[in-house]
């Protein structure tokens, strides 16, 4: 079974007195352990996309399933369990809390609500490893307004994996980088998708980091252009 589906997904805004149809009956499945990447230039409707597979935004029409379950209609309480105990998120421009540690930014998503909170203990293991993971063991004590780009960037990638997801969103998640530190990230990311059989979806309109997708969904005004697995 497909970890995410998405059936016939339309999504228009209202802008003044009319519209934007932003998704125009886009269609496509991914599976689980991929490494998926939602391609195509600006305005081609990739963000609309990845939120509405993050239950951020809802479809105007058609359907989004995640584990098989159609997210159409579920309760406020069941789309916030599934946002907190299933989806990861990274931002392009990071969204840490610039005052708070590495070590506390990556705590933070285990203090709000949602799931139960593991063993303070194991807990603190957990994200030690993920900071040494991310190769940020050196500057666990460094607040987030201390670091650079590249830095940041890992920082949220801990955060978004700190919850145990079954999935990683990531909207443009290079597009604040560098070219050399983009290929860095998307390379550690990759690492954790092998390594843990986390499924990530990343939005990009960078050709090079485009190709290191297995999985190439490509985007423009709004409806699919290419959908193609690529074997390795
Ligand atoms: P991309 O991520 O590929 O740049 P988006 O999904 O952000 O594309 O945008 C797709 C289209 O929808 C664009 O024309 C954009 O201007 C429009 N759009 C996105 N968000 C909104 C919004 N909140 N209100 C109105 N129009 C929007
Ligand atoms: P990266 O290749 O990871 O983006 P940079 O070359 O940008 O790293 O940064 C080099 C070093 O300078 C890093 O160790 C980082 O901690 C430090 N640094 C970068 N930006 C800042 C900042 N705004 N405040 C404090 N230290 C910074």
């Amino acid at each position: 079974m497909a970890i995410v589906e998405l059936k016939n997904v339309h999504k228009k805004y209202p802008l003044g007195k009319t519209e934007v149809h932003a998704v125009q009956g886009i269609s496509f499945d991914i599976n689980r352990g991929d490494f998926v990447s939602i391609a195509g230039p600006s305005g081609s409707g990739k963000s609309t996309t990845l939120n509405m597979i993050g239950c951020i935004d809802t479809a105007t029409e058609g359907d989004v399933l995640i584990n098989g379950i159609n997210t159409r209609g579920l309760k406020d309480r069941v789309i916030t369990n599934l946002r907190h105990d299933t989806l990861g998120f990274i931002f392009q421009s990071f969204n840490l809390i610039p005052v708070l540690n590495v070590y506390e930014n990556i705590e933070f998503p285990l203090l709000l609500g949602g799931g139960k909170r593991r063993n303070r203990g194991e807990e603190r293991e957990w994200i030690d490893h993920l900071i040494e993971e991310v190769g940020l063991a050196d500057r666990i004590k460094n607040r987030a307004n201390e670091l650079s780009g590249g830095q940041r960037q890992r920082v949220a990638i801990a955060r978004a994996l700190v919850t145990k997801p079954e999935i990683v969103l990531a909207d443009e998640p290079t597009a604040n980088l560098d070219s050399k530190t983009g290929e860095d990230i998307l390379n550690l990311m990759k690492r954790i998708n092998r390594e843990q059989n986390t499924t990530f979806i990343f939005s990009t309109h960078d050709a090079t980091i485009v190709d290191m997708a297995d999985h190439i969904i490509r985007l423009k005004d709004g409806q699919v252009i290419k959908n193609e697995r690529i074997s390795r």
